[in-house]
């Protein structure tokens, strides 16, 4: 594209651009703004509130603009911008009810939308309001920032007070309209007492100073902590689940996976490469709803052990996910190059003299821990600790790929199987938080832990070696043994095998049918005791 090779629209601007996106912004603005706390400087930022840019793209304007950038007739002979003219001047709007047709109403503003030109010709029109702008200044398409850091908060506002006066008169002039109730300034501040003493102004409205301000779908706050954000996502996700667990027992152990894995994970997991950095105590308050999301996939009750939890949906948690979205989302930098305003946030490689293939960073000192756990400090970390195979990947997709096979494992897909009670009942027991009296009294809600007949009541004893419901027992057993002397093994060799291991888990070795059938068995036995029929109602 014409704007894109000769680098016309803005670097700043992050919308619509192939390959960046909103956590990139995101990154460079917190990056920036930890920075300046590192060096003990505020950042007062200002968010604008441009009304529906989208719609009030103003035709004359845009050519005009379009012109200014290049595109002329004469080039190449080409009538590139006439063609343009009659894109956009001849867009009529016409009506069709009921088979008549309405005479065509042509329009003068809004750039056609769901067309691919209508987003960069929107980027033209809104890019050169950077011009002239003494602050940092970015554009996520009409989402516009601006950022002024140093000591003194009041000749900080003074700047951002005259950049916004810059940017309303380019508004006024190409037709764009600022809401200034929708336009927000927050100072970011590591102080405990910064100096508000100043007012941010755009025209004659003053623009509210607030605490929290949502710039791209996170929360950003003024004294850098995550608590905000976290606190809004963890809402959002406990909802969504709640409307899940609502149907535990209505839906399959993968229904509920799939849509806590596409409807609830995905709230708690935008801008985590960033949060990552958020106390633990905020941190917890996420590790709770997947400790609640697990316990609904499986049925497993509320003290039941996390590790063999995390352990039966083979998922890394979700400190573990983020650490490894942190290193993709570097590796995607470093590999693309791109975009260049994060490539400069980044510290230098390091250079070793005897291997430069090295691929590793100088990790800049840093005065505060605060910005040491922050995304660029900590990734490049991160970064620096890889195998230096996995720092030579050359693809972006192939570091993915490489990421993903080392750090997921899948579940046996039998685990899947079986009406969903008496497959909760037979995870019950491999999760070690059945009903039955050994798992009741080791996590103290049983003052015995004795079966009826005298013996520990363990999974085993329950499964395996209690003289109770023996007709039962005898059935599911001997079916099982049938399965193992079916695939080839001896009475003696199938007897071994018959242990409470294969009962809970099935077993690698065998197929997934043969694994099912088992499961059919074990559940069948469970369903027959009626050892748990009170739990569930
Ligand atoms: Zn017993």
């Amino acid at each position: 594209m014409h704007f894109r090779r000769n680098s016309l629209i803005s670097e700043f601007q992050s919308g619509f651009t192939p390959g960046d996106s909103c956590i990139n912004q995101l990154i460079h603005i917190n990056d920036m703004i930890l920075k300046s706390h590192d060096k003990l400087d505020d950042v007062l930022g200002c968010f604008l509130g441009l009304t529906r840019a989208f719609d009030t793209v103003w035709h004359r304007g845009l050519l005009y603009k379009l012109d200014r950038y290049g595109i002329k007739d004469h080039v190449n002979g080409s009538k590139l911008y006439s063609w343009f003219e009659s894109y956009l001047d001849n867009r009529g709007h016409r009506v069709s009810i009921d088979g008549k047709v309405s005479s065509i109403r042509y329009v003068n503003s809004a750039v056609p939308q769901g067309s691919v030109l209508g987003p960069l010709l929107f980027l033209v029109y809104i890019n050169d309001v950077t011009d002239g702008i003494e602050s940092d200044i970015f554009l996520f398409a009409d989402d516009t920032s601006i950022f002024k850091s140093g000591k003194d908060t009041v000749s900080m506002a003074r700047t951002i007070n005259s950049d916004l006066n810059k940017i309303a008169l380019w508004a006024k002039r190409w037709k764009i309209t600022i809401n200034p109730t929708k336009t927000v300034s927050v100072l970011f501040s590591k102080r405990a007492d910064p100096n508000t003493d100043f007012v941010v102004r755009l025209n004659n409205d003053i623009i509210k100073l607030s605490q929290h301000h949502k710039h791209l779908g996170l929360w950003l706050s003024s004294d850098g902590s995550w608590k905000k954000h976290i606190k809004e996502i963890a809402t959002k996700a406990r909802k969504r689940l709640g409307c899940i667990s609502k149907h535990k027992y209505r839906l399959s152990r993968r229904s509920i996976e799939i849509l806590y894995l596409t409807y609830v994970r995905p709230v708690m997991e935008y801008g985590n490469v960033l949060y990552d950095s958020a106390n633990q105590e905020d941190l917890e308050i996420l590790n709770n709803i997947e400790k609640e999301a697990l316990r609904t996939i499986t049925g497993a009750r509320r003290r039941c052990n996390l590790e063999l939890l995390y352990n039966e949906v083979k998922w890394p948690c979700l400190s573990k996910r983020r650490e490894l979205q942190k290193i993709a989302t570097l590796g995607k930098i470093i590999i693309n190059n791109f975009p260049k305003y994060l490539v400069r946030d980044l510290p230098t490689f390091y250079s070793n003299t005897r291997n430069n293939r090295n691929n590793t960073f100088a990790i800049p000192a840093a005065r505060t821990d605060y910005y040491t756990k922050s995304f660029v400090p900590d990734s490049v970390n991160l970064w620096n600790k890889l195998p230096p195979e996995i720092r030579g990947i050359k693809s972006y997709k192939a570091l993915k790929a490489r990421l993903k096979a080392s750090n997921l494992k899948s579940v046996p897909k039998h685990f899947y199987h079986g009406d969903r009670r008496l497959n909760v009942l037979h995870t019950k027991l491999r999760l070690r938080c059945s009903d039955l009296n050994q798992d009741k009294y080791n996590i103290g809600i049983s003052d015995t832990d004795l079966c009826i007949c005298g013996e520990i009541e363990t999974c085993e004893h329950y499964l395996l070696d209690c003289g109770s419901n023996l007709v039962a027992k005898v059935e599911m057993l001997d079916s099982i043994m049938e399965i193992l002397v079916n695939k080839g093994l001896s009475m003696e060799e199938a007897d071994d095998r018959l242990g409470v291991d294969l009962l809970l888990y099935g077993a690698p070795d065998l197929t997934f049918q043969e694994n099912v059938l088992i499961f059919e068995k074990v559940q069948r036995f469970i369903g027959k005791t009626k050892r748990f029929d009170v739990i569930i109602n």
